[in-house]
């Protein structure tokens, strides 16, 4: 069990919103559109201003939520969330929004992020006689907040989270209240839009095309915005840190349509494939991507280096992401399932082969080999973003070290590794020249898992001894 709780991990996405008739059916539209945050399982608690109601399950959104449900989650207010989590973690405790009552008030919490201090807070509230239910770190969050017997308000959410380290992007509803918090260095997105007279939260913009809201602005990190009849207020819980948005969100993680902290994911994916054609070129017949997270960076590679883009590889829509899969012969024959080359394009030809990263270097062996038995006479793999070479503590499931392929490789042993004639990544600061463009407020990006510079550690410890998160 112990190891169980260290080892929890989110990258999820949270929505909300406030005051409209259809409170849960858009929640579920928003959750939907961010089914690749979280496949594992979702849920939604709606306030009807009296009472908080919540429906949750395992699985994907659709397979929780049938038609009948929403009769029970009736309000004009509603959270929800999808969850991603590694092995330990899969039971339907730890499914959010996680709910809690109270003769003094309800809560529901969904958070989308990874707290580092989590076990140490654990221990405490556990010598102090609380009882927790789940394995996840975001109960902590309700134990610091109800801890005194005092309301549910800023002042209590806001002492919490100044306990909490790490990153979070939270939701928050009570019966009549909706708050939303970003830790101060603002790891995770965190975005406000309306729909109509209603605010809308969501862990991406893409949530807010799918309903027809506008986008308003991010939240600020170390901002808590409280909603409730009176309006939208915005208070500060932390000062703002030097921002370090997730490289990853735009790498990989984030959808192509959203806008990450003022950055369109697509077009910095393009321009990251730009930059990497610029530092890396190769001497072929054809660009292809790896689909889908991959396709925007091989657009900018072949846009940038003059040769055709290609549609080599094809994608089966059907199989879930290959990361999911526990083992290692389940991840490789899931690779196998998903993906399959263009026969008639791949033959013959010197092939670049775009993918935006390398984790356990899985995807890349597998599609190297594919597209030499489909014919191609090379394969040059250019990788647009760093490698990978240090655990995530903030909430993407990247592994221990000692599954990072890179980092206990060098670069020709990887290209050896997975069979490549060639293996070039993008460098740092191409990396940042295509995602810190001019228009970015609070520049600033968390490249720990490729740099190993964490912006935020955990106070004591000189070395970060979580075995991945
Ligand atoms: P691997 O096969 O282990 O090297 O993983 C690399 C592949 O997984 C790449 O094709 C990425 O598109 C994808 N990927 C990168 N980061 C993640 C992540 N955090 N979760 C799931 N998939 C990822």
């Amino acid at each position: 069990m112990l190891a169980e709780i260290k080892g929890i991990n989110e990258e999820c996405g949270v929505f909300g919103i406030w005051d409209h008739e259809k409170a849960a059916e858009l929640t579920y539209y928003g959750l939907h559109s961010m089914q690749h945050r979280g496949q594992e399982g979702a849920g939604i608690v709606a306030s009807d201003g009296m009472e908080l109601k919540s429906h949750k399950g395992l699985g994907l959104v659709n397979d929780v939520f049938k038609q009948a449900k929403f009769d029970h989650l009736q309000g004009r207010t509603a959270i929800g969330h999808v969850r991603y989590s590694t092995q330990g973690g899969k039971v339907i405790e730890n499914v959010q929004p996680l709910l809690f009552r109270a003769q003094t008030g309800s809560m529901a919490l969904a958070h989308n992020g990874n707290i580092m201090n989590a076990y140490k807070l654990r221990g405490q509230l556990e010598e102090q006689g609380s009882i927790l239910q789940t394995s996840s770190d975001t109960e902590v969050l309700a134990h610091l907040i109800k801890r005194d017997g005092q309301g549910i308000n800023e002042e209590t959410i806001g002492d919490a989270l100044n306990q909490m380290v790490g990153a979070y992007a939270y939701l928050i509803l009570t019966e009549n209240k909706m708050f939303a918090a970003l830790d101060p260095t603002g790891i995770r997105p965190l975005s406000i839009g309306m729909l109509g007279d209603s605010y809308v939260i969501a862990s991406e913009t893409c949530a807010f095309d799918q309903i027809g809201a506008t986008f308003i602005r991010d939240v600020v990190p170390g901002e808590l915005i409280t909603i409730d009849d009176e309006g939208l207020r915005s208070t500060r819980f932390a000062q703002q840190q030097q921002r370090g948005m997730c490289a990853m969100e735009y790498v990989y993680l984030s959808r192509p349509d959203s806008n990450v902290n003022y950055v369109n994911v697509h077009a910095s994916r393009k321009q990251m494939g730009k930059e990497l054609a610029k530092e890396a070129p190769a001497d072929a017949d054809i660009v292809i991507g790896v689909p889908d997270s991959s396709i925007s960076a091989a657009i900018g590679f072949a846009e940038e280096s003059g040769q055709p883009y290609e549609m080599g590889i094809i994608k089966n829509r059907y199989v879930g992401r290959t990361f999911i899969q526990p083992s290692q012969a389940l991840r490789e024959q899931g690779v196998k399932m998903k993906l399959s080359p263009v026969r008639g394009i791949i033959e013959g030809k010197r092939v670049i082969m775009i993918d935006d990263s390398i984790v356990r270097g899985t995807t890349s062996r597998r599609i190297v080999q594919m597209l030499k038995e489909a014919g191609a006479k090379e394969v040059h793999v250019r990788i647009a973003s760093p490698a990978i070479q240090n655990p995530c503590y903030y909430g993407i499931d990247m592994s221990t070290r000692d599954e990072l392929i890179a980092a206990n490789n060098t670069v020709e042993e990887v290209a050896e590794l997975i069979g490549a004639d060639s293996l070039a990544y993008l460098t740092e600061s191409g990396l940042e020249k295509a995602i810190l463009t001019d228009n970015t407020i609070n520049q600033g990006l968390c490249t720990a898992c490729m740099t190993g510079k964490y912006p935020v550690k955990e106070e004591g410890k000189k070395e970060i001894s979580y075995t991945g998160c």
